[in-house]
């Protein structure tokens, strides 16, 4: 059987292979694009296999296969047979067909590719890659046709550009990231047929910023551990885009490969270091004191901040953006009382997320005249009205959908802690062609937990008693739920990219339209990926690593509500049963990093199995400060009870210096005045302080994460 992901829509296939060839002979029956172009992408598209990539040519030679290209999908006849589990949109067909879709005969002596468009060539081209059998540095190809389009028009995803930089953390994963790293990424998206990047820049902004430099990424101060002498060093940190700029090229790239950029951006939180560096700007918390981050946004009523966030915005569309997504922060439960805002927006309005969405409506509509001025065709998308309560009044979506213009789009639509009828409430509201995306942050949640790892539902402990119930298998249902509905489009959250790519196949299977049932579509797209049986290994230890979060054990108070289930007596046999399967999933883990090292093509997967096993080893010793902690907690003795602290902070020093080995961002960030570390090390030895000493307690809390505050309410 053929294995080809995303799943295509139309498959025939005979159970012969073409002929051995080495090269790839381009002919061209072109109307009406252009064949160099053509030819750069084929270039382009075999970036893994450099062999061929250099082996491409117009004219036929020794040892070719030729592939006519023929810019024309009429009278295609290809298969009737679905491969099964492909969806196919409500409507619209024909048009998705047309702007995306091919053609692809592969017979045994020569290839015929059909398409109207760029992207249709591009994916035709990516299905034959994907189809390629190597034997002995010859390839072959099944004899197949295939007839192939998605079912929605813009496939996602979200990766970090800059994550709350600056206000949490400096930085991991891609947001360290230079050009060629970027580069590679966009090619194993386009593999996935993915076309659209939704850029996450939240703090200290990744590009220059006339007038405003001080709120850009450039020698922030941090301390990183030196192995060498066994001590922290102070560097001053700046974003690889600032010190060697590439974005530009990037982006050239990506068009050239057919695929949009949008910067991910709050609508008035997060936008670059200025809320850092000017807090008299923030705006007016109540002085209750219970607030805690009054530093993320701010007031609008504050001379110069307006001209602040629209100059950000304008840049961005400068810099060859295709969109945006402007995020409204969750945190709808105060707004600035200064006296300015109070007298314009707090007028009528019946609570103070009235007044913050008014202001947010207000400023929306301003970016969307500035930013259209500069380029017409920038799409303008909000992700907002996520505050509770999360099942709307279908008067309050009216009143959303009037208060904006027709043309701008949603990032995120319900589907988790509500009912089934609330998505199709939206969708009627807003109109499906508006609906670009829902709330499927799985891989989001877990790049949280302090490079732990987390994907399935099978990784936690009592999966159905956390409150936070975002895992693959629900992007993965969301996903279908999107193709059924006929939107526009899906996006799925990259914001960690190593260890924990089974996110990106998701999002680009079931973003094209596949239906396959999950634990199939799991194992045949490790097999795909990876071959059956360093696959099947694969997807074992995916599946079969146990994660707790630090924060799990009943004296870390701090609240950290992405995974908060509390360990009890319990779990013992639940831990001690993943206690006992650890040696066999490092084992593996091992295993899996020498087969990837020792080949060719799979060499550059290598970080991930890095990183798993760096989590693996943590998890380890978790299990033993997890039991260490449930003895503390029945310890009836203080003279037996004391000295399992010291226990848990020997285990706590354990965990992070295995950390300390890989990562490079791990301690508190406090340039806002509230102090934040994704790592739980610091936080933990507090907890355990103020148990000690109760009369002079350490009050300055560092919170699991800036962006833990906005979710305390899960
Ligand atoms: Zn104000």
């Amino acid at each position: 059987m053929v294995s080809l992901f995303p799943e295509p829509k139309y498959i025939n296939e005979t159970g012969g292979y073409t002929k051995s060839f080495n090269r790839l002979c381009l002919l061209n029956n072109l109307k009406k694009l252009d064949f160099e172009r053509l030819k750069k992408i084929t270039e382009l598209r075999f970036w893994n296999y450099n062999d061929i990539a250099e082996n491409i040519s117009d004219t036929e030679k020794t040892g070719s296969l030729t592939i006519t290209l023929i810019d024309s999908l009429e009278n295609l006849e290809t298969g009737t047979k679905t491969s099964g589990t492909a969806l196919n949109p409500p409507d619209n067909t024909e048009e998705l067909y047309k702007a995306q879709g091919y053609g692809l005969e592969i017979n045994s002596e020569k290839i015929f590719l059909r398409f109207e468009n760029y992207a249709g060539f591009i994916y035709g081209l990516t299905s034959l890659k994907q189809l390629l059998i190597e034997e002995k540095s010859v390839y072959k190809l099944p004899i197949c046709t295939i007839k192939d389009y998605p079912s929605v028009p813009a496939r996602a995803v979200a990766p970090t550009f800059s994550w709350y930089a600056g206000y949490g953390r400096i930085g991991f994963d891609s947001q360290l990231w230079g050009y060629d790293e970027w580069a590679e990424f966009l090619n194993i998206c386009v593999d996935n047929k993915i076309n659209q990047f939704n850029m996450v820049m939240y703090g200290y902004w990744p590009f220059e910023l006339k007038h405003y430099e001080e709120t850009t990424f450039r020698n922030i101060p941090l301390k990183i551990w030196n192995a060498e002498n066994s001590k922290w060093l102070t560097i001053h940190y700046t974003h690889p885009n600032l010190e060697d700029p590439y974005l530009a090229r990037f982006i050239e790239l990506a068009h050239l490969l057919e695929v949009k950029l949008f910067a991910y951006v709050g609508l008035n939180s997060y936008n670059g270091g200025y809320t850092i560096k000017h807090p008299e700007a923030r705006p007016k918390a109540p002085k209750t004191g219970e607030f805690l981050n009054d530093f993320d946004s701010l007031c609008l009523s504050h001379p110069g901040t307006v001209d602040y966030i629209l100059a950000g915005m304008s840049e961005i569309t400068r810099l060859g953006f295709d969109g945006f997504t402007l995020e409204e922060s969750e945190e709808g439960f105060w707004y600035c009382e200064c006296d300015a805002c109070k007298e314009t927006w707090y007028k009528g309005a019946a609570s103070p997320g009235e007044a913050k969405h008014r202001a947010n409506i207000w400023l929306l509509n301003k970016i969307y005249e500035t930013v259209r001025k500069i380029n017409p065709n920038t799409v303008i998308g909000i992700r907002a009205f996520r505050q509770p309560p999360l099942e709307k009044d279908p008067a309050f979506l009216k009143e959303c959908v009037d208060s904006m213009p027709k043309d701008i789009m949603l990032f995120w639509a319900p589907a988790l802690y509500v009912p089934e009828t609330e998505f199709p409430k939206w969708c009627n509201a807003f109109g499906r062609d508006r609906i670009w995306a829902r709330d499927t942050e799985s891989n989001s949640i877990t790049s949280t937990m302090g490079r732990l790892y987390r994907t399935f539902e099978s990784n936690m402990i009592r999966y159905k008693d956390e409150t936070n119930v975002q895992v693959i298998e629900r992007d993965i249902e969301q996903h279908i739920g999107s193709v059924k509905m006929g939107v526009h489009g899906i996006n799925g959250y990259i914001f960690e990219w190593f260890g924990l790519f089974m996110h990106l196949f998701a999002h680009g299977n079931y973003g094209w339209g596949s239906i396959m049932e999950q634990e199939d579509f799991f194992r045949r797209v490790c097999w795909h990926n990876f071959g059956k049986e360093l696959g099947e290994k694969i997807l074992y230890v995916m599946q079969n690593i146990i994660t707790i979060h630090e924060s799990q054990i009943p004296l870390y108070t701090t609240p950290f509500p992405f995974q908060k289930n509390k360990m009890t007596n319990a779990d013992i046999p639940a831990i001690k049963a993943a206690r006992a399967n650890h040696p066999k999933i490092l084992a593996m883990i091992e295993e899996i990093r020498t087969a990837v090292q020792n080949s060719k093509r799979l060499k550059s997967w290598l970080p991930h199995f890095d990183r798993l096993k760096n989590a693996e080893r943590r998890n380890a010793v978790i299990y033993e400060l997890v039991l260490a902690s449930l003895r503390y907690e029945d310890e009836k003795d203080p003279k037996k009870k004391d000295p399992i602290l010291d226990e848990i902070l020997e285990l706590n020093e354990q965990d992070f210096a295995i950390a300390k080995e890989m990562f490079f961002d791990i301690n508190p960030v406090g340039e806002t005045g509230v102090k934040s570390c994704m790592f739980p090390y610091h936080e933990m030895k507090r907890l355990i302080y103020n148990i000690r000493h109760p009369d002079t307690p350490d009050n300055d809390i560092i919170c699991s994460g800036i962006e833990a505050l906005g979710w305390l309410w899960l």
